[in-house]
């Protein structure tokens, strides 16, 4: 479903630029509002959510599309934890799917996909344990390094239930705004990957904007 923002973006509070390939790492209390958006589009935020005060409750893909009998996020979605929490609410979105299925991008997967010379290609999988190599304060380490969610990425699944990397359905500017329902970890790695169409074969940069309550 696509919906507009209610807030201007020069009424942030907070703003990060992500460039092509690199990760962020940062936290958001409750109440707060975060937009992420594809600057130059058909980019993949490959997206971790865990719980601030307990990072052990993170982001499940299983209980979100169970509770809301879908497999895809758009406005409206609630995302929620391995312990079936709302984490979020999407409350805008001006690209109108985001995937929960395709998985982020790994070394191991480009070999398997590609070809056993990809294996030394950045990937999104290090780009996440560079961030918490790096930031240590978070407290996470490897086994908190999960399934994620692709914003702005399009895997549709055919109607025989195969999935499909396709070319992406967002463009310049486009955008996906959340509401925090909890203390928030977020750990978001703008994807490298040179290999499928998931960003269109051009990693390009992102921005984040915070809004605090
Ligand atoms: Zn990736």
């Amino acid at each position: 479903m696509i919906k507009e923002s209610v807030f201007t973006t020069d009424s942030a509070d907070e703003a990060f630029h992500i460039d092509a390939g690199d990760y962020f790492i940062g936290t958001v209390k409750a109440g707060s509002t975060f937009r992420i958006v594809d600057l130059e589009g058909n980019q993949a935020a490959d997206t971790l959510f865990y719980n601030a005060n307990k990072p052990a409750e993170r982001y499940s893909a299983t209980d979100t599309i169970r509770e809301q009998g879908n497999v895809y996020l758009t406005a409206g979605s609630a995302i929620r934890s391995n312990e079936n929490n709302v984490m979020l609410d999407i409350v805008a979105d001006t690209c109108g799917r985001h995937d929960t299925l395709g998985g982020a991008c790994a070394t191991e997967s480009n070999t398997v996909r590609y070809d056993l010379e990809k294996r030394c290609m950045h990937a999104c999988r290090d780009s996440w344990m560079l961030a918490i190599a790096e930031h240590p304060e978070y407290g996470l380490s490897k086994r908190d390094i999960s399934h994620n969610i692709n914003f702005f990425m399009n895997v549709p699944v055919t109607q025989e239930g195969g999935l499909t990397f396709e070319d992406g359905i967002s463009a310049p500017g486009k955008y996906v705004e959340m509401v925090a329902k909890m203390d928030l970890i977020i750990l978001i790695s703008n994807c490298p990957q040179l290999n499928n169409p998931c960003n269109g074969y051009n990693p390009t940069p992102v921005d984040l904007l915070v809004w605090h309550p």
